[in-house]
């Protein structure tokens, strides 16, 4: 029953048609088969999902009725879930098994879902392709040759694989997003502080965000609606009340208003990528929505402000990793020489960067010049959505500046920071956003199509309206059922 989305598969463990421990059976059999090639996980937890199955059949036993009865989860390895492995990807944290569980992964477990293997990233989630990952290689299931994108690139893979029908990932400034444009699914992310973040080993604390990346908006809803909500152990988490947004689906896009970008729209991505936006915008104004311009005259900046803030409040928080309290340890001389020689050795190449590149921008002399003005940057990003909120329910744009690339393709640091273009802004405003996949197109070096992903974004805390509009695009264009994914899958 590989394909089975979570709401089947949750109604037929509600319906006790199958039993929970059976369908994480056939996933752990199915991705035992598969994943070698793919190489979404970097740890299984066979014994801790068949514990959980059986917790969810006693459960239903008891007449429970579950949101998520049943349904395997993979669990992006930066988020902690209790007495497993939880690396970052990085040779920091190998061998570090996580003391707790996160809130976002708790609150979906208690929702039903049954947690099979923890996903690659790029480390410390500081990528848009896996190939930062220190731990293994990822591969995008529609060509096995190119990457899957990142950093939620192993959560990509696994959902679009057919390994499981919901994966939690985590966009700093795209990282949900891309890879799901890149992999053929959906991918949301939440407004900043509606998910709370305790549990997620921090990248850059102002714009971490949990979110899911699930094969259908309706699995996205489900997800979403277990894991959102207020928690005290997340300062920033929000006090807001999470609307349910499973019910507020919907099938038409009558009676709003889309905003396509006047900045974006004189950027060109190729003949064939431009025509596949070209035709999604039309299907939405087929829907019944009206499209009007909006400027995002600062979003051009969001690249440069992202690339001071981010790496500054990581140079901060990967500070703790220094060989004293967790993970790897490389004694030296004394406690500098410990440290010097653990952080050399344990931290990649990327994370070394913006390590470097943040403490620079935080040091006296630069503070005032690099981070105070990307702060005040961001606001002016955040303005502008604001006032293009003003004319506009929803804006549409590009989830990523091309279709998923070759392993190795992109070899200076720039040109992989240019994938994050249209993400990235909306990720600096805090703003809830998705890519739902919306065409293909055949990238140049390749001879067959690869998908690429609509994004759409709302105001804050419009998480209910934005899924809501993403379901009647998606029910009505079904991009995601053109091509199976390149690989023997046994699709049944
Ligand atoms: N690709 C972006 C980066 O490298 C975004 C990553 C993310 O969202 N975690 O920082």
């Amino acid at each position: 029953m590989q394909g089975t989305t979570a709401a089947e598969t949750a109604r037929a463990v509600n319906a006790r048609e199958r039993s929970a421990l059976e369908v994480v059976e056939e996933a752990l059999e199915h991705a035992g088969r598969i994943d070698g090639e793919v190489g979404a996980f970097l740890t299984m937890t066979a014994e801790l999902a068949r514990e959980h199955a059986r917790r969810v059949d006693g459960r239903i036993a008891r007449g429970e009725k579950l949101p998520l009865a049943g349904v395997p989860l993979a669990v992006k390895d930066n988020m902690c879930l209790r007495g497993t492995r939880t690396t970052c990807a990085s040779k920091i944290l190998a061998d570090w098994i996580a003391p707790y569980t996160a809130t976002a992964v708790q609150r979906i477990l208690d929702a039903g879902a049954v947690p099979i293997g923890k996903t690659n990233l790029d480390e410390f989630a500081m990528g848009s392709s896996c190939e930062n990952s220190a731990l293994g290689v990822t591969r995008n299931p529609y060509d096995l040759e190119r990457v899957p994108g990142g950093s939620s690139g192993g959560s990509a893979a696994a959902v679009a694989a057919l390994e499981t029908p919901i994966a939690l990932g985590s966009d700093t400034g795209g990282s949900i997003r891309e890879p799901a444009a890149f992999c053929n699914i959906v991918g949301f992310k939440p407004t900043y502080g509606r998910v709370s973040r305790y549990g997620l080993i921090a990248f850059a604390s102002s714009l971490d965000q949990i979110g899911p990346l699930t094969r259908t908006v309706e699995d996205a809803a489900l997800a979403y609606d277990a894991i959102a909500g207020l928690d005290p152990m997340d300062s920033t988490s929000v006090d807001v009340p999470p609307q349910t947004t499973i019910d507020g689906l919907r099938e038409d896009l009558r009676g709003l208003r889309i905003g396509i970008v006047k900045e974006y729209a004189a950027k060109s991505l190729g003949a064939s990528v431009d025509a596949a936006y070209k035709a999604a915008y039309a299907e939405l104004e087929r829907l019944g929505a009206e499209l009007v311009e909006v400027a995002l005259p600062t979003a051009d900046y969001g690249l440069a402000t992202y690339y001071l803030i981010a790496p500054a409040e990581c140079s901060s928080n990967l500070a703790r990793f220094d060989g004293v309290r967790y993970g790897l340890r490389v004694e030296g001389a004394d406690m500098i020489e410990t440290y010097e020689k653990t952080r050399a050795a344990g931290f990649g190449p990327e994370v070394k960067r913006r390590i470097l590149i943040g403490t620079h921008a935080l040091s006296s002399g630069y503070y005032d010049a690099y981070y105070v003005k990307a702060q005040k940057a961001r606001t002016k990003i955040a303005a502008d959505f604001e006032n293009a909120f003003g004319i506009c329910d929803l804006i549409a744009s590009p989830a990523a500046a091309s279709p998923a690339f070759k392993h190795g393709a992109k070899s200076d640091p720039y040109s992989m920071y240019l994938m994050d273009y249209y993400t990235i802004p909306v990720s600096l405003a805090g703003l809830p956003s998705l890519s739902v996949p919306c065409g293909w197109v055949r990238p140049d070096d390749a001879e067959h199509e690869m998908p690429v992903g609509l994004q759409l974004t709302a105001p804050l805390f419009a998480e209910r309206f934005l899924l809501g509009a993403a379901h009647a695009y998606e029910q009505s264009t079904q991009h995601a059922k053109k091509h199976a994914p390149r690989l023997a899958l046994g699709v049944s």
